[in-house]
C-alpha cells in the first residue's frame, strides 16, 4: 500500500522509503530521531543507539518539519496524532501511545475506528470514541 503520512499542522510528508521520521525527546531531555515503521501495527522503532528510551518511558514527537508536538490530548495525554492517506487520497488519524513499549495504534476515520497492537484497548472504548465523533 502506497500511503503516505503527513503532519497534522504543517501537512509536510512524515514518510521516507518505509518509515516514518519523527523528532522525540526522553524525559530526561535528550532529543533524537525515530524511524517508525509505514505499516501499521509494526512496532519496529529504529533509533540511534545513543539516544535512550526506556520500556514506560514517555517520548515527546515532534514534527521534523515545523517542530510543533504532536500530541493529541482528546483521548489521553500520553496519545500522539499524524494523519494517513492512502492511495485515494481517503485521509485517517493515527492516533498512537507516546509510552515507550505500549503497543496501541488507532486509525480513524469518519466512520470507522481500526485498532493495531496489543494494548490498544487501554485508551480506546466505545465510548469515548462516539465522544470523539
Ligand atoms: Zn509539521
Amino acid at each position: 500500500m502506497n500511503a503516505n503520512y503527513i503532519c497534522p499542522h504543517c501537512r509536510n510528508y512524515l514518510n521516507v522509503n518505509d518509515r516514518i521520521v519523527i523528532s522525540a525527546k526522553n524525559e530526561k531531555g535528550q532529543r533524537g530521531v525515530l524511524l517508525f515503521s509505514i505499516h501499521l501495527g509494526d512496532y519496529e522503532i529504529l533509533k540511534h543507539a545513543n539516544f535512550e528510551m526506556e520500556e514506560n518511558e514517555k517520548i515527546s514527537m515532534f514534527c521534523p518539519c515545523c517542530h510543533k508536538s504532536l500530541i493529541d490530548r482528546r483521548i489521553h495525554d500520553n496519545i500522539y496524532k499524524i494523519l494517513m492517506q492512502d492511495e485515494e487520497d481517503q485521509e485517517y488519524e493515527i492516533l498512537f501511545s507516546g509510552v515507550y513499549g505500549e503497543r496501541c495504534t488507532y486509525q480513524i476515520t469518519e466512520e470507522k475506528v481500526h485498532t493495531f497492537g496489543e494494548h490498544a484497548s487501554k485508551y480506546l472504548n466505545f465510548t469515548n470514541l462516539i465522544d470523539m465523533s
